[in-house]
């Protein structure tokens, strides 16, 4: 059943502080349970600009975690899966074992391997092998380019169901980056009544405005002289009786790692602020509040994304704003650094 390993697997290889090389890597021929991918889109996101930026290389490592492709092989033992299939692929290889993995809870497995992190190679490569339980099928409705910005998607899903976001609520998203409007896309599909986004940017607030935030709200600097927690409490009562959000928003996501929005409300947090942030405590006992973490997606989130661009519930076409073959990965990457683009796709076969 396994056949003629392709002999070409240009990878984007981290080689050093904004050094990129493209270089061939061996194709791992599938094992019993696994599948060969042939990946055809990569969205790349601020995670893997973390490590391009970063020059603590401890070996040369594939970037990229944010794949889709067309199953090429498949182990001797896979039932599930069949060649020429579409699917996505899970970056997070839970062990399965650990205490956490047991419950469910494989978001935060005690021994998980993910793509693009040491030391594990990522998927900015030509050809991928993984277990075939960790592809997910992509309807062909669903265009390559959407299928390189599935794994944000999830995450944005797995934060949907932290926040039980339903048709009822009222949405505050502080931060209108890739992650903010990937919640907004997912709240406007989950019917939120009333979603209002924040930034310091006038521009990416306009653009939220464009994608479905009924209201988009320009951040200003603390110049006041009012210590910080007063800042925000007074700017959040101003923006609630000025959009008629009754006695305060049923939900709020922090999604820009910013400490004066931690002030301001926060109910999840998904951006990755400062380690210590400042957060009125008093407020959390006096209202009765509730603060909640997320992070990566838990099983089911895949499909759920992949779901909601098939219904065409979620648009994502609107997000990538620019895609680059594997060859010009650099030239990605310097753009994603720039923070431009909102969502930067690769093809991973040009
Ligand atoms: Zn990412
Ligand atoms: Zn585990």
């Amino acid at each position: 059943m396994v056949g003629v390993l392709p002999t070409s697997n240009r990878s984007v290889v981290w080689v050093g502080a904004k050094k990129l090389e493209i270089q061939q890597r061996p194709v791992t021929s599938p094992g019993d349970h696994e599948v060969l991918v042939e990946i055809v889109s990569t969205g790349i996101c601020g995670s893997d600009c973390h490590n391009y930026e970063s020059d603590k290389v401890s070996r040369q490592l594939v970037l990229g975690h944010e794949s889709s492709g067309i199953i090429v092989q498949v182990g001797q033992k896979v039932k599930d899966r069949s060649v020429g299939q579409r699917v996505a692929v899970e970056p997070g290889f839970a062990c399965m074992e650990c205490e956490f993995c047991v419950r469910g809870n494989t978001n935060t497995c005690a021994n998980l391997k993910y793509c693009g992190l040491d030391p594990t190679d990522g998927t900015l490569c030509q050809y991928f092998t993984c277990r075939a339980s960790m592809t997910v099928p992509i309807p062909d409705n669903v265009s390559w380019g959407e299928a390189g910005a599935i794994q944000p998607l999830a995450i944005a899903v797995q934060l949907g169901r932290r926040a039980a976001l339903n048709a009822h609520q009222t949405l505050a998203i502080f931060g209108c980056g890739p992650l903010g409007l990937l919640i907004l896309a997912v709240a406007k599909a989950y019917g939120v009544k009333k979603i209002v986004m924040f930034d310091i940017e006038e521009s990416r607030t306009k653009f939220a405005e464009s994608y479905g935030a009924d209201v988009g709200i320009v951040t200003h600097k603390n110049d006041s002289g009012k210590d910080s927690l007063t800042f925000a409490q007074d700017f959040a009562t101003e923006i609630i009786q000025k959009h008629d959000i009754g006695s305060g928003f049923d939900v709020a996501v922090e999604a820009s790692g910013a400490e004066v929005c931690a002030q301001m409300a926060v109910c999840i947090q998904a951006g990755l602020g400062k380690p210590l942030t400042a957060v009125p405590l008093f407020l959390l006992t006096a209202k009765d509040l509730t603060i909640k973490g997320t992070v990566r997606y838990t099983p089911g989130c895949f499909e759920e994304a992949i779901s909601l661009l098939s219904r065409k519930m979620v648009n994502l076409k609107p997000l990538i704003t620019s895609t680059y073959p594997l060859t010009e990965a650099s030239k990605a990457f310097e753009a994603q650094h720039a923070r431009k683009d909102i969502k930067i796709v690769i093809m991973n076969q040009q």
